[in-house]
């Protein structure tokens, strides 16, 4: 494809639809029939919701693993209880970010949280990590006040990064090769961001309806930005709730399969071998819920 001809135009993205425990998710990342795997370091975003949860039932992931990676979650409405094999148990309500970095090997579970009933919504995304940490510690982070900042007719909370001078307390991991932000927008009339010309962008309608340099977006579409931008223009005739990702590209493709980013095939399936014979690697989360499981990965059924 000629790049040339569509640096400047916004790409609209259609996202897919997915199960998440018992939710429906639309998943804006990975897009893998339109080759658009990541945004900067950005390799997985999940719109959750919205959806009706009671005090024993939400999101209802049991626990599961993940190397290589941090997740990024963040509610626009109601609460869910995190827990992890590092012995964390943290409710996380709407306006709320936590923040886990798997390195090496962690695992958790998202649970109901015993009182909260009502709307569930929000997005979780997924941060590749760098070569130089994928093997490092796990940790988890909780972040119950982040910068807010008026931009035009928005207002915007920055969740990673830096963001039209303000900036996240969220650590990253930085030795990434990339820097990146990560930004909840909510506009009603019109907003002149600024951009990093040297990030690619991802914005992501969670509620409303926005047009984006004049192009139409809403809930189950991104709009993709290539690099070369220093700001965009977002206009709402409503309400709009939006996800800004961006990131400087990866020079290399990330390597994803399940819950697990990685360098090689060896590597995801040292983990996948972990998780099934539960051999200490992902540690223990204590929760109701029984562990998730999956097939082994698709090249070994081939190896016979
Ligand atoms: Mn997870």
């Amino acid at each position: 494809m000629d790049e040339s001809s569509t640096d400047r135009a916004v790409d609209v993205l259609t996202s897919h639809e997915a199960q998440v425990g018992s939710l429906t998710v639309r998943r804006a990342l990975p897009q893998r029939r339109r080759r658009r795997r990541t945004v900067g370091a950005w390799c997985f975003a999940d719109h959750m919701g919205p959806a009706d949860v009671t005090e024993g039932s939400g999101l209802d992931i049991g626990p599961h693993p993940h190397t290589g990676l941090q997740t990024v979650t963040w509610l626009i409405d109601g609460e869910a209880l995190h827990r992890d094999s590092l012995g964390s148990e943290q409710v996380i309500s709407a306006g709320q970010l936590n923040l886990m970095t798997a390195g090496y090997g962690v695992s958790h579970a998202e649970e109901a949280t015993g009182h909260y009933r009502g709307t569930l919504q929000g997005i979780q995304l997924w941060i590749a990590q760098s070569d130089a940490t994928r093997d490092g510690s796990p940790g988890f982070e909780h972040h119950a006040e982040l910068p807010r900042l008026e931009i035009g007719e928005a207002s915007a909370t920055v969740l990673i990064g830096d963001f039209n001078g303000a900036r996240s307390p969220a650590s990253r991991d930085t030795t990434l090769e990339t820097e990146l932000v990560g930004a909840d927008v909510r506009i009603h009339g019109t907003s002149r961001v600024a951009l990093d010309p040297t990030y690619e962008y991802g914005v992501i309608v969670l509620e409303g309806l926005i047009e984006l340099d004049g192009r139409e977006l809403g809930p189950g579409t991104m709009g993709y930005l290539a690099p070369g931008r220093d700001e965009m223009t977002l206009q709402s005739r409503e309400s709009s709730t939006l996800i800004v990702l961006g990131g400087v590209p990866l020079e290399h493709p990330v390597f994803m399969w399940w819950n697990f980013v990685a360098r090689t095939r060896a590597d995801i399936d040292a983990a996948y071998e972990s998780w099934r014979n539960n051999d200490g690697r992902f540690g223990k989360v204590d929760s109701p819920l029984a562990r998730v499981e999956t097939a082994a990965p698709y090249w070994r059924s081939r190896e016979g």
